[in-house]
């Protein structure tokens, strides 16, 4: 079969990693018979550099005219001016916007083998192993009136939590359809005790749950799964919640797993398993931004990007076997003692590109 991908690489580490993903893809295409068909793109720094904008138009329709945008990471100190009118950031807001990126997934996982990179104790880490779902195209940070003003004399500033229910409604079954491929809970996390929105989204997320009846469907207040996540990690199988709950809770997972260089994400612009033949291409990337303080060194863990590229196969195409074999080999790696520096503690490790050409060798 024949894709067509967006490729999106970006600043610091982000070519160095998005690099090696094209290597796995390449293992794909020789092992199974697939053609995958590149557009690289400037996005961030370097698109301000040589565009003077984050991300031009061009771009933005190279990305909408593909099945699936593989993206590295923006930004860095040379364009952090905070008077500056044009940021990188800018680039990635706008891509999901246009892209109607409405559901931003990430896995966390514990690798046991990794455990000891962990700030969390050995036995609290066992079988953890959980999805959250942050919806990311509305709520707090896209509420109007979204202001600042000064009334005598004193200044005030506010945000706005809105949603309708089409919103709630559509991330809320993208947790249902994951749940229902996974282990048939999901946990949606709110505030009802405190916020309208909040009693909203409850209301719809027990609508959503009559038409996935083999899934239970667990309410929490989202305060205290901020504990729980820490306390008892290995209780959740897949989350969904609010943009700045999830913003908050799934940096909060990230730490869990030990290293940001094994952290992929998927954010989607349609419910995975329901045909919409108007729904946009969802964008794949590492959770990990461009980590000015080792680009260009080599050293940079290319998993993340690795694991986010079988995330596209598996969530985009359709490839479930070809993003297993991705998975597994990364597993059979890392359970074998294979190491990039950030998961090393000692002088013993491999490069970006050579964790690439571990992980090439299994596929192929
Ligand atoms: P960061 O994720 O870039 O780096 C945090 C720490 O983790 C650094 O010490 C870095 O070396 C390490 N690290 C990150 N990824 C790694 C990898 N693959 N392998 C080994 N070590 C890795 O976060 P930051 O330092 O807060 O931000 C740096 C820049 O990235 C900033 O300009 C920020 O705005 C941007 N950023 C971009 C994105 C994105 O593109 N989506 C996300 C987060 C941050």
């Amino acid at each position: 079969m024949k894709f067509k991908i967006a490729l999106l690489p970006g600043d610091g580490i982000g070519p160095e990693v998005t690099n090696e993903s094209l290597k796995i893809l390449d293992a794909i295409s020789k092992k199974f018979g697939h053609e995958f068909e590149f557009e690289s793109q400037d996005v961030g720094g370097i698109s301000i550099d040589k565009h003077g904008t984050a991300i031009t138009e061009e771009a933005l329709s190279k990305c909408i005219e593909s099945q699936a945008v593989l993206f590295g990471s923006v930004g860095g100190p040379k364009w952090d001016d905070p008077n500056s009118d044009v940021r990188p950031e800018d680039g990635i807001l706008k891509l999901r916007k246009e892209l109607d990126l409405f559901a931003n997934i990430r896995p966390a996982k514990v690798y046991p083998a990794l455990s000891g990179s962990s700030p969390l104790k050995k036995e609290i880490l066992e079988n953890v192993d959980f999805i959250i779902i942050r919806e990311l195209t509305s709520g707090l940070y896209f509420g109007e009136p979204k202001k600042r003003w000064i009334e005598d004399g004193k200044r005030y500033a506010v945000d706005t939590l809105t949603y309708d229910e089409d919103e709630v409604r559509r991330v809320v079954k993208v947790g249902f359809e994951m749940a229902q491929k996974r282990n048939k809970k999901l946990h949606s996390l709110d505030k009802m005790n405190v916020m309208a929105s909040s009693r909203l989204w409850r209301e719809v997320a027990d609508e959503v749950s009559k038409e996935y009846p083999d899934v239970e469907l667990i309410h929490m207040l989202a305060d205290n799964a901020a504990m729980q996540i820490i306390t008892n990690p290995s209780d959740f199988d897949v989350l969904v919640t609010e943009n700045t709950f999830g913003d908050i809770l799934s940096d909060e997972a990230a730490v869990i797993g030990g290293s940001m260089g094994m952290l992929p994400s998927a954010s989607l612009s349609s419910i995975p398993g329901q045909i919409d033949s108007d729904a946009k291409p969802a964008l794949y990337e590492p959770i990990h931004g461009s980590a000015p303080d080792i680009a260009g060194e080599g050293i940079a863990n290319p998993i993340a990007s690795i694991l986010s590229t079988s995330m596209m196969l598996k969530w985009s195409f359709g490839l479930d076997e070809e993003a297993e074999l991705i998975e597994n080999s990364v597993n059979a790696l890392i359970n074998n003692g294979v190491r990039t520096k950030d998961l090393s503690n000692n002088n013993d490790y491999l490069t970006t590109n050579q964790m690439g050409d571990e992980i090439y060798k299994l596929i192929k």
